[in-house]
Order: structure tokens, then C-alpha cells, then sequence
């Protein structure tokens, strides 16, 4: 039988280390319930990190998977495709964009923006022109140009030189936004939530702001909905929370509930920056992963997910403010956008999270002090309820000592 010691050690030998792991592995999944190889089970609360927002092994998707492995699985994009099209349909309209470019990640949607901005200002615009400019604690994937436009440190150590072309400011202030576009700049890039960041919602005032100013400078208004797309913060995409109209949105998690997909859409007129056999991708966008991701979308928009994720989040950040007055001096701040939740500890977290995990919840733990939330919008409450249980156990032991 294989044991977690056993993967522990194929893995060191067979695998680059680029992976902090962590101490489980797991088995099967079925909705928002892990088994590991001893059979101890798991609530899940991180979904994949905002991929699987359907719950794992969807029978619905499992049968989609399967009726069309068995028709067409991949063409590649010399061919016209029904089920891309069918796709990008289903997924336009959640929008009031025109257009879809299909890829299979976050960082290479994030890429397609980013060259989108650029030929748009220089072939469409006739400028010579092409910084991209994005904001203090971003995180937009781990090529080389969206290394860039994270631009951190600790992404880039060991890889100079970094593609140029991006300019970092300061997160909430539009202020150091209007100084920092010159005439080099074709766009903003931001998240609405930052999610490695920390999940740090922008508020209302900065993101109105910030699109404001970028059609006053005449810049593109790019916004990253990676990992907070798909209905996730309790709108299919969060920048329909703030009445904004971005000029370009990516996309990738959740997109099609664990295969990988990504998706940059844009408006007619930006879209014109491309034409073809200026960008492209073997796989983006495949029959089987666009059948799939077609299916997302469609039980997105009949089962109320983001309504639920409204209304579930909202109570249990609640519940968990209420925990955070029951017991003073541990958590400073609960922060989020319907399940996309940050609660802050006043102190560094990582007992909290390994004693968390021996207690069978499975959650992220970023920027050292925040425990990050991510489940699948249909969980059960009596999940939410339960690891609300454990945390406070493990708050009101640690208060006690
Ligand atoms: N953008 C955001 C906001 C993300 O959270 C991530 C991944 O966590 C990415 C981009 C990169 O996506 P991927 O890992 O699929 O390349």
C-alpha cells in the first residue's frame, strides 16, 4: 500500500524541488471532502486555490469529460472548433466584452493581455509605447513577463535579467497611479481582490478611481480575475461589484474546474490589437477542456453560486468577527469578498495552520499571518461551521497559555 513517506521520497528524486508541499496526500475527492492514503478525511477550504469551485469530481463535468473524450479531444487552433465557440459564447455573456482568446493558465492569460496592450497602443494607436503598469503586492503568475508585472523580489531572485517594460506603484493610492503614467504607458494591470496578497479587496472609491484615470490618460483598464473570477467573490466576476468596465479581463482557475484553462477577454475595439498569427497556443482551448468549461459556466449561471458565495461568505466573516471579539488580542482583521476570505491573526500563523491541518481543514496560509479561504462555493455550512469550532479551540488554547 503507499504511504505519504513513500510519495515524500519518489517525489525527491524524480521531481524539481520548486514546491514547499505540504505534509498530505491526498487519494480521491469528492465535493469539498479529501482522503488521504490512510483514509482520514479532510474538509477541503482552499478548492485547489480557487480552481475547483464546483467541489471535486462533479458527476455533471465527470460525464462531460467522458462523452467527449470519446468524441474529440484535441485539434489544435489550425481548425475551426463548435465547442471553443460554444465556450466562448456562454462565457462572453457573462461580460460586456466582445471578444475571447482561450490559453491554459493564469500567468499565459496574463501574458496575452499584456502583449493585447501593447501591439493595441503601438499598431491600432500608432504609439511607441508599452509599460504595463501594475501594483505593490500583486501576484500575476510565474513566467517571465508576469514575474515582471508581479513584480516582488522573491519571485524574481535568480532569474535577471527581468523582461522590462513594467512599472510597479504603490497599492491604494491613486495619487502615486497618476504620477507613475507617463507616455511609455499602455496599461494598468490590477486584481480587485488581491488574492497572494492577502486578500486585500480594493475599495470602492480606488477602483472607480483607478479606472477613471486610466480613461482620462487614454490607457487600457486590465483587470486580473485569475482567482477572483467565476463567482468566487459573489459576482461571476468582481469587478461587477464596483460598476466597473474593464477594457480587458483575464481569467484561469476556476474556468473549468480543474483542467487547466485560461481565458483573456476583450472589447471589440482593444481585440483589434490582434491578428492572426500574431499570438497563439497549441492547446488553449481544446474540444474536451472547452466542453467542460462550457458546462462551468452553464451551472455558474443556473444554480445561484454567486448569490450563495454572497451570502454564505458574508455570514461566516461575520461569525468570524464575532470569534475574534469572543477572544481579544487574536485576530486583528477578517477581510474578503464573498468566499474569498482572509482572516488576519495578530501574530505569525503557522501553528495555527499545521494544528488546523491535524485536525483535518485544509486552508493556505499566506503573507505569514493571514489563513486564506478559498472553498468551493457550494460547501456545506456545517463545514464552515466546523472549522469555525477547530479555530476556536485552537485561539482560546493559545490565549490560555
Ligand atoms: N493571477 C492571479 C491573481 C493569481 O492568483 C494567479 C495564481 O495564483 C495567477 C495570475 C497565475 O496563474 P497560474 O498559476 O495559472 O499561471
Amino acid at each position: 500500500m503507499t504511504s505519504f513517506a513513500q510519495l515524500k521520497e519518489r517525489e525527491e528524486s524524480l521531481l524539481c524541488r520548486t514546491y514547499g508541499r505540504y505534509p498530505l496526500a491526498v487519494k480521491t475527492a469528492q465535493g469539498s471532502v479529501l482522503t488521504d492514503f490512510d483514509g482520514h478525511e479532510y474538509i477541503d477550504l482552499l478548492s485547489g486555490i480557487a480552481v475547483t469551485n464546483l467541489g471535486h469530481s462533479h458527476p455533471v463535468l465527470a460525464d462531460v469529460m467522458n462523452e467527449q473524450a470519446r468524441k474529440l479531444v484535441h485539434l489544435s487552433n489550425l481548425f475551426y472548433q463548435q465547442e471553443q465557440l460554444n465556450l466562448a459564447e456562454k462565457l462572453l455573456a457573462t461580460t460586456h466584452f466582445d471578444k475571447a482568446f482561450f490559453c491554459n493558465s493564469g500567468a499565459e492569460a496574463n501574458e496575452a493581455a499584456i502583449k493585447l496592450a501593447r501591439r493595441y497602443a503601438q499598431r491600432v494607436k500608432g504609439r511607441d509605447a508599452g509599460t504595463v503598469i501594475t501594483l505593490t503586492g500583486a501576484f500575476h503568475g510565474r513566467t517571465l513577463a508576469t514575474v515582471a508585472a508581479t513584480g516582488q523580489a522573491k519571485f524574481q531572485d535568480g532569474f535577471a535579467p527581468i523582461p522590462q517594460g513594467f512599472l510597479q506603484v504603490e497599492w491604494g493610492s491613486l495619487e502615486a497611479l497618476e504620477s507613475a503614467i507617463d507616455s511609455d504607458t499602455v496599461a494598468v494591470l490590477a486584481e480587485i481582490v488581491q488574492g497572494e496578497g492577502g486578500i486585500r479587496p480594493m475599495s470602492l472609491e480606488y477602483a472607480r478611481g483607478m479606472q477613471k484615470l486610466c480613461r482620462k490618460k487614454d490607457i487600457l483598464f486590465m483587470v486580473d480575475e485569475v482567482q477572483t473570477g467565476m463567482c468566487r467573490t459573489g459576482r461571476f466576476w468582481a469587478y461587477q461589484h464596483y460598476g466597473l468596465e474593464p477594457d480587458v479581463i483575464t481569467s484561469a482557475k476556476a474556468l473549468a474546474n480543474g483542467l487547466p484553462m485560461g481565458a483573456m477577454l476583450a472589447t471589440d475595439d482593444v481585440a483589434r490589437g490582434f491578428e492572426p498569427g500574431s499570438h497563439a497556443t497549441t492547446f488553449g482551448a481544446g474540444a474536451l477542456v472547452s466542453s467542460v468549461a462550457e458546462k462551468v459556466v452553464d451551472i455558474m449561471q443556473h444554480e445561484p453560486l454567486a448569490e450563495r458565495a454572497d451570502k454564505v461568505g458574508s455570514s461566516f466573516m461575520e461569525d468570524v468577527r464575532k470569534l475574534g471579539e469572543r477572544l481579544p488580542g487574536t485576530i486583528e482583521e477578517v477581510r474578503g469578498l464573498g468566499l474569498m476570505i482572509g482572516i488576519v491573526l495578530t501574530f505569525p500563523g503557522k501553528d495555527v495552520w499545521d494544528e488546523l491541518l491535524r485536525r483535518g481543514f485544509v486552508l493556505n496560509l499566506t503573507q505569514e499571518r493571514v489563513l486564506r479561504l478559498l472553498p468551493a462555493l457550494n460547501i456545506a455550512e456545517e463545514h464552515l461551521a466546523a472549522f469555525l469550532r477547530a479555530l476556536e479551540e485552537i485561539l482560546s488554547e493559545r490565549t490560555a497559555n
